[in-house]
């Protein structure tokens, strides 16, 4: 009996033995064995850092042979500027712009100005600020940040921080900083934005964006400033990473860029008498579109919100962000050099009447 009470009590001991055994061996499994999976996956970590690294020395050596048009310039260039210094909006961020002097020593530290342009740069912003011309903080860091001395031609530096427009050759010009302000504040430009920009021309304004948002299209149409231009963001893009990432295109804007459309703003720098209709296919609903409206010789600032109702309706609101202030840009014209605006120039119409 006392046999047989032993015999039936030793079933649920060794049970109990098993059990905190079990426990055991899955506590000890449980800590040891991801750190054992985490060692490997850090151990091939090693591994494709070391291989990237040495991609990066060999596409480095072919880059040296093969020139900036080559991918291989591309990866070392980006793999070396880091995403931080190449991502505009972030680096506008980071900069303190609460008094002249923090911002002059930022700028002193981070980037190789020339100390007379800043001056003349933080005043020009400041008057903008004063005039509503510039509204936004973000627009004030890209603004800022825009060296306008070296999209100016070299006979006009004296001039580049003039509230002017100035010719840039091939008949185009770059914009009066104002009308740039007041048209960048307009898009109301958020990090991450897609932006399309119909007429590069001097890369000023692009230059701009591209501290605003990372998805910056420009278009221009006229070859040998296209290339030009094309030449200029290269060159800058080592000192200036960020214009490494505005993507150009030579063509007629006119058509946009279907490739990466739809576009959640988009900038016409030249003059045209009504929306080109393909643009405004390839604006996102909600989406703005800024454009000088109006006859050659005089036209009007326009922002152009596309709104598309439940019914698929599309109903534009129309609004002149320059109170009524005309302005002359060059004429949006196609491959044969031909207006697309119908409208009889201003000049002309007075002349004959
Ligand atoms: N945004 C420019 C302003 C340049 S002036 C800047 O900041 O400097 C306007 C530009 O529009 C000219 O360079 C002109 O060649 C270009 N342009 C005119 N018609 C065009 C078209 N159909 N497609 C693309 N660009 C055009």
């Amino acid at each position: 009996m006392v046999e047989n009470v032993r015999s039936s009590n030793s079933v649920p001991a060794l049970v109990i033995v098993a059990l905190v055994m079990g426990l055991i061996i899955g506590f000890v499994f449980g800590l040891t064995l991801p750190s054992l999976v985490s060692s490997k996956s850090e151990r091939v970590l090693a591994y494709e850092e070391v291989a990237a690294q040495s991609a990066v020395e060999e596409a480095a050596k072919l880059a040296v042979q093969r020139g900036f048009d080559s991918p291989e310039y591309d990866l070392v260039y980006k793999t070396l500027s880091g995403g931080e210094l190449y991502d505009g909006p972030s680096l506008a961020q980071s900069m303190p712009i609460e008094t002249k002097e923090v911002w002059l020593s930022w700028m002193r530290n981070n980037r190789n100005d020339s100390p007379f342009f800043l001056e003349e740069r933080w005043k020009l912003a400041h008057d903008f600020v004063e005039s509503s011309e510039l509204r936004r903080p973000q627009d004030v860091r890209a603004f800022l940040l825009a060296p306008r001395e070296h999209f100016v031609r070299e006979q006009n530096l004296n001039l580049a921080y003039a509230d002017t427009w100035l010719p840039i050759g091939f008949g185009a010009t770059i914009t009066d900083p104002d009308v740039v302000a007041m048209m960048t504040t307009t898009l109301d430009i958020k990090s991450g934005d897609r932006v399309l920009e119909i007429g590069t021309g001097s890369g000023y304004q692009s230059a701009i964006l591209a501290y605003l948002t990372q998805e910056v299209y420009t278009i221009e149409i006229i070859k040998p400033l296209y290339i030009e231009t094309d030449a200029l963001y290269r060159d800058l893009e080592k000192s200036f990473p960020a214009y490494g990432s505005i993507n150009r295109k030579l063509g007629d804007g006119y058509y946009g860029w279907e490739e990466y459309a739809p576009f959640d703003k988009i900038l016409v720098t030249c003059s045209i008498d009504h929306i080109p209709p393909p643009l405004l296919k390839q604006l996102k609903a909600d989406g703005i579109m800024v454009l000088p409206l109006g006859p050659p010789g005089r036209q009007y600032i326009m922002e152009v919100k596309k709104n598309i109702a439940e019914d698929g309706n599309i109903t534009l609101t129309r609004r002149d962000v320059y109170n009524g202030l005309g302005v002359s840009f060059i004429p949006f014209r196609d491959e044969t050099g031909a207006s697309y605006s119908t409208s009889v120039p201003v000049e002309k119409k007075v002349i004959s009447q």
